[in-house]
């Protein structure tokens, strides 16, 4: 089947589906481009695996529109399909790069797209486990790009914060991977991969549940090869997928939109 009989382009255009002509045109407004780093990762039985790529590409174009509408034109580069998913390894069709490789990728896209003009970069944050990748290879890049500005926004806890309020989970701060917020925002992305018949709730042990407190002040960061998401969540999600309702995932991408325009406003456009 031709790609143009299920293709739809929904939104402002990411380069993907522009021209050169058309970004050409871009640079003559603009040298602010945001490129979002998803993953393709299991998300439970039911969202599909590439569920942080597709919402990576929705926030990029709202942020755009967004940011359009406010008078300030940004450029969205397509979305990085992979990501740092080592820790879902365990369940077929997850797909996880090194942190050394998803670097090299990043560096060589922004390299590509400094050489065509862009000076300002957001690394769009569309997969948590992609966090400490994008703020190393942002340090480097703008050691090596001295008149370059790099961003990496991280949007989770804002969003998380909001979860009490939002979501109808009677446990919100519960609601991880692939729960009810996540889910909400993939019915309003992309209802026709959500197949809600095969969810069901999941909240890990206490034990091995990485966002449990731990007892001492801080927080510290431990890595270990031994329990992945298979041991934690035998199906892949956490939390209870059956609450998420379109509304609620409009909202959680409103909370998330709405942070991003006032960061980049902030750090490239008003502080210049
Ligand atoms: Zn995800």
């Amino acid at each position: 089947m031709p790609s143009d009989v299920l293709y739809e382009v929904k939104g402002p255009k990411t380069i993907l589906e522009m021209t050169w002509e058309e970004v050409a045109e871009a640079l003559k407004e603009t040298d602010i481009v945001i490129l979002p780093v998803g993953s393709i990762e299991q998300h439970g039985r039911h969202l599909p695996l590439g569920s942080d790529t597709l919402q990576g590409t929705d926030i990029v174009k709202m942020v755009v529109e967004k940011m359009g509408k406010d008078g300030v034109r940004v450029v969205a580069a397509p979305t990085i399909q992979f990501g740092i998913s080592y820790h879902h390894m365990k369940f077929p069709g997850s797909i996880a790069l090194s942190s050394t490789t998803l670097m090299a990728l990043i560096r060589e896209i922004c390299q590509s797209l400094y050489s065509h003009g862009f000076r300002k970069f957001v690394l769009l944050l569309s997969h948590g486990g992609n966090l400490a990748t994008l703020n190393l290879v942002a340090n480097d890049l703008s050691t090596e790009m001295q008149d370059a500005r790099f961003l990496v926004p991280d949007w989770l806890p804002v969003m998380g914060a909001e979860y009490p309020d939002v979501l109808s989970s009677e446990r919100p701060k519960d609601e991880h991977h692939s729960g009810e917020g996540e889910t909400a925002r993939m019915i309003a992305s992309t209802p026709k991969l959500v197949q809600l018949d095969k969810a069901a709730p999941f909240y890990p042990d206490e034990k091995i549940d990485p966002y449990r407190k731990r007892p001492y002040p801080g927080s510290a960061s431990l890595a270990r090869g031994d329990i992945g998401m298979k041991e934690i969540t035998p199906i892949g999600h956490m939390g209870n997928p059956l609450l998420a309702t379109k509304e609620t995932g409009e909202k959680l991408y409103e909370i998330i939109v709405e942070w991003l325009c006032k960061v980049i406003r902030t750090e490239f456009v008003t502080e210049e």
